[in-house]
């Protein structure tokens, strides 16, 4: 089973509601769907913060205290496909450092539920 980080949009956690972090990464986690490949474990929860500078010292954080290197990282779906966009960086971008900075795949997207 893997162990899974994942990064949830804070701005949109703290004002959406319906999800924002309460259900719908946990269940595609659990169950192995959407862009999870198998049932996975979550070891971390992050929220970006605006403008999410400190995200990639953060999710370090999380490594460091929980003592758990997840496998993977995955940005919620709400992050990697906001619309309208993230004003301060983009999703890609987001990826790419937490990537370089960690040496963890990090994987766009994580349910596709409605
Ligand atoms: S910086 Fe972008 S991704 Fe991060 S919390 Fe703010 S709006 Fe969301």
């Amino acid at each position: 089973m893997d162990r899974v980080a994942i990064i949830g949009c804070g701005a949109y956690m703290d004002s959406g509601y319906g999800c924002p972090g309460e259900w719908r990464c946990l269940k595609a986690a659990a169950l192995g769907e959407g862009s999870f490949e198998k049932p996975s474990q979550v070891v971390s929860f992050v929220k970006c913060q605006c403008p999410g500078r400190p995200l990639a010292a953060n999710v370090g954080m999380a490594m460091k205290l929980s003592e758990i290197k997840p496998d993977k990282i995955y940005l919620s779906t709400c992050l990697a496909n906001a619309k309208p966009d993230c004003p301060y960086s983009n999703a890609e971008e987001m990826a790419d450092i937490l990537a370089k900075k960690t040496g963890i795949e990090v994987v766009m997207g994580t349910h596709d539920y409605h």
